[in-house]
């Protein structure tokens, strides 16, 4: 709700998925609207304004004299409808509403929004439950890119009944761009096999990030708790004895279906692979509680600090994103931990600020020898993570901040909302009309939305 009582009435009438940050630009609509100036004082307090503080940076917004109303031009209709994350059916409500104070510019439509996908709709076809796009260079060219496929990554995503791929932008400067996606469809080799060829992934070749299930299917492997579950080398998960101890294992050679766990030909290079950051801090995390005392201090604060989540859960150390961040900084969660507990918990920390994270510091290579001494130490069992840590650390990408995957997590969440507002019924018209979402009419404005990553939830 909003704090001041002069606002009530804004507080009152906006439902919480569409409170805002009272930028500037929406103050200067709030006039028009309204006809009066906004309260001064009004702030905005739903949970998450650190997030839409980010998003929303109006700051340099010019709103210029307010003497004489400013008409808005079908670009600026556009953009704010993007800004507000309208509907269709809202764009239309908010365009009549403006058209009958006569605050339309002449040639400004709003029945245009009825078929606001258009533009981007031929770019996309659909093939039973596969949506897909057709022509990325075009549909890249319209979003204003210039599509150049060492800038973006593809990100493949999938569940147990359905898969997705989008593109994003190395460095995260620009909206994901969702070019494939399929529902009741399952997470199989023939799936994701059909998926790259109708992106025509062999003519672009983009660099993959993924969670490692998706990888492993790309390159062909069984998936579950295999032996040899690596897609770079023959590492034998199973021989305990050597973890932490053998670091070189044979190079995979050969591909044969039913040599070491490979069940089908490789999909792509591995060379075209990137690790995906995020995954492995949560898998990092989850290595971390597993191997905690249960009788300690520190397993009992975690328990009493996520009360709400089931105690199977915490035993098998099941956190995301935000509540790892926030354990990092709870000082009585590290004052809880045994002497073996707090070495391993404060290399995890020091690994996930300095080389997992947007920052990777020139000493990496120590940091991330600290973590394997101090998680053996603990008696945590080595995970394929873990094992990328010991022997594949030249495979992490130079730029790894710049591919993190937490901006794939930001585009899950936006892609939920629009799940919403289409009740899944995935089709070209949906996806074309996100693409719409993301264009900028005016791209000069000063007022651009920031493409900015988020706490993945
Ligand atoms: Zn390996």
């Amino acid at each position: 709700m909003a704090k001041s009582s002069d606002s009530s009435m804004l507080g009152e009438l906006t439902f919480k998925v569409r409170r805002r940050n009272f930028t500037p630009l929406i103050k200067k609509c709030y006039e028009l609207y309204f006809g009066f100036k906004p309260p001064e004082n009004v702030i905005f307090s739903d949970d998450d304004s650190d997030r839409r503080d980010q998003q929303w940076d109006d700051t340099n917004f010019e709103v210029g004299a307010l003497s004489e109303p400013h008409l808005l031009t079908q670009g600026d209709l556009n953009d704010l409808v993007r800004d507000l994350d309208l509907s269709k059916k809202q764009s239309e409500l908010l365009g009549s509403r403006l058209k009958g104070w006569n605050l339309l510019h002449k040639g400004t439509k709003v029945c245009f929004f009825r078929k606001r996908q258009d533009e981007f709709q031929d770019f996309y076809s659909q093939e039973n439950d596969l949506v897909y796009c057709n022509d990325v260079v075009s549909l890249m060219e319209a979003l204003g890119h210039d599509h150049d496929t060492e800038e973006w990554r593809l990100f493949i995503d999938s569940s147990k009944i359905s898969m997705r791929a989008v593109l994003l932008h190395n460095g995260n400067k620009f909206s994901s761009v969702p070019i494939a996606h399929a529902s009741n469809i399952k997470e199989t080799y023939e799936n994701m096999k059909l998926l790259l060829k109708k992106i025509e992934y062999e003519r672009y070749g983009w660099k993959i990030c993924s969670d490692l299930k998706v990888v492993a299917l790309l390159r062909g492997l069984q998936l579950g708790y295999t032996k040899f579950c690596c897609f770079l080398c023959e590492w034998d998960s199973r021989d305990r004895e050597r973890h932490y101890i053998k670091k070189i294992w044979p190079n995979r050679k050969i591909f044969t279906p039913g040599y070491k766990n490979i069940a089908n030909l490789p999909l792509i290079d591995s060379e075209n692979i990137y690790l995906p950051p995020l995954h492995i801090k949560l898998g990092l995390m989850k290595n971390f509680v597993k191997a905690m005392d249960r009788n300690a201090s520190g397993f009992a604060y975690l328990k009493q600090k996520y009360s709400s989540i089931s105690e199977a859960k915490i035993k098998e150390g099941i956190f995301v994103g935000p509540q790892i961040r926030e354990l990092q900084q709870d000082g009585n969660f590290q004052n809880s931990l045994n002497e073996v507990e707090a070495a391993a918990w404060n290399s995890f920390r020091n690994v996930c600020k300095n080389f997992l994270g947007s920052v990777k510091v020139e000493n990496y290579q120590d940091i991330v020898n600290d973590l394997l001494l101090t998680y053996k130490a603990l008696g945590s069992n080595m995970s394929l993570k873990i094992h990328f840590l010991h022997s594949h650390l030249d495979f992490f990408p130079d730029n790894l901040g710049a591919v993190s995957d937490e901006h794939g997590a930001r585009f899950h969440q936006d892609i939920s909302s629009m799940e919403k507002r289409y009740q899944g019924k995935w089709s070209p018209a949906m996806l074309a009309d996100y693409c719409w979402t993301l264009k900028r009419d005016l791209p000069q404005a000063k007022y651009r939305r920031k493409s900015t990553v988020t706490a993945f939830q």
